[in-house]
This record gives C-alpha cells, sequence and structure tokens, in this order.
C-alpha cells in the first residue's frame, strides 16, 4: 500500500501549516485556496500589516452571549472573543483575485463562522473543507451552503501533523 498522500490530507496539512503562523494566543487558523490541484494561497488569522498583534499588544476581547449545549441543555453562555484579528479565509480573499477563485477549493482547519462564510459564498469559490467544527454558527451555514450549492465538508479521521495543533486558551 501506498503510504503517499491523498490531495486532502496534502491541502489540509499545508492549512496546518499556515495557522502555525497566526499569533493569536485565542486561535490558530489556516486557509488554502486549491484550483485543481495548484495552490493558490495561503492565510491565517492576525492583524493588520503594520498594526502590533496580539503577541504584542495582547488579544482584543469583546464578550457575548451564545446558546452553548451544557450537560445536554441549550444555555445562554458568556464567551469572550478576540477581534483583532481578520479571520484567515478573509486574508485568504484579499490576497487572492476574484477570476482564480472562480470555481476553486478553500481549506481550512476550521469550520468557518457566519461572516467568513458569508463572503465565501460570495467569493467564486465552489467547495470548502474544514477540519475542526465550530457549532456556533453551524446551522445557518450549512443552510447558506445548500442555498448557494456550494459543497461543505470535514475531513473526518484525518490527523494535522505533529506540532502544528497548539494549546490555545478558550
Ligand atoms: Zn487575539
Ligand atoms: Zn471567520
Amino acid at each position: 500500500m501506498s503510504t503517499r498522500k491523498d490531495w486532502d490530507t496534502y491541502f489540509m496539512d499545508i492549512a496546518y501549516m499556515a495557522s502555525t503562523r497566526s499569533q493569536c494566543p485565542r486561535r490558530h487558523v489556516g486557509a488554502v485556496l486549491v484550483q485543481g490541484k495548484k495552490l493558490l494561497g495561503t492565510a491565517y488569522n492576525g492583524a493588520p500589516m503594520g498594526v502590533p498583534d496580539c503577541s504584542e499588544a495582547g488579544c482584543m476581547l469583546v464578550e457575548e452571549y451564545e446558546m452553548t449545549n451544557v450537560d445536554g441543555e441549550e444555555r445562554m453562555v458568556k464567551k469572550q472573543r478576540c477581534i483583532r484579528t481578520i479571520h484567515a479565509e478573509q486574508n485568504l480573499l484579499l490576497f487572492t483575485d476574484r477570476t482564480d477563485r472562480e470555481g476553486s477549493t478553500v481549506y481550512v482547519t476550521d469550520q468557518p463562522c457566519w461572516t467568513c462564510s458569508n463572503m465565501l459564498a460570495n467569493s467564486g469559490i465552489k467547495e470548502i473543507v474544514y477540519h475542526r467544527p465550530y457549532p456556533k454558527d453551524a446551522d445557518k451555514v450549512m443552510e447558506l451552503m445548500q442555498a448557494r450549492g456550494i459543497v461543505f465538508r470535514t475531513l473526518e479521521r484525518y490527523e494535522p501533523p505533529a506540532d502544528t495543533v497548539m494549546n490555545v486558551t478558550d
């Protein structure tokens, strides 16, 4: 049997490699744009260029209430979120061309949030492949992808490369 990696594993590995560039201690997300089998761009979540990032200036935290399942019960829970960074998916869109994106695939380490999904849905891409689930926005994101006819799938038995997964605070 061949030990050669399949394409899904290959591109998700690259997304995880990109995520290691992130300086936000709360979340390390990487994303890559693939057209056919060609890599057209890589991105991670980070502050705009030339602006102090989370490692220098600390996270910029906001508190929000969200519905979370606690011991089998839906409850409102207060959560903190860092808003200093541009999300990996949005950076990926900022650094790639619309014409390159038409019909392409995005590999992203984490299931996209609502805002990123909304932007990706209007970006020309036709497929999103993610690894770690992000349940908060999952229902409305899946509905959106269905409405737009975008393939939205996760990698079930995928294992990220050793030392690309960092422990983050939540
Ligand atoms: Zn941060
Ligand atoms: Zn996002």
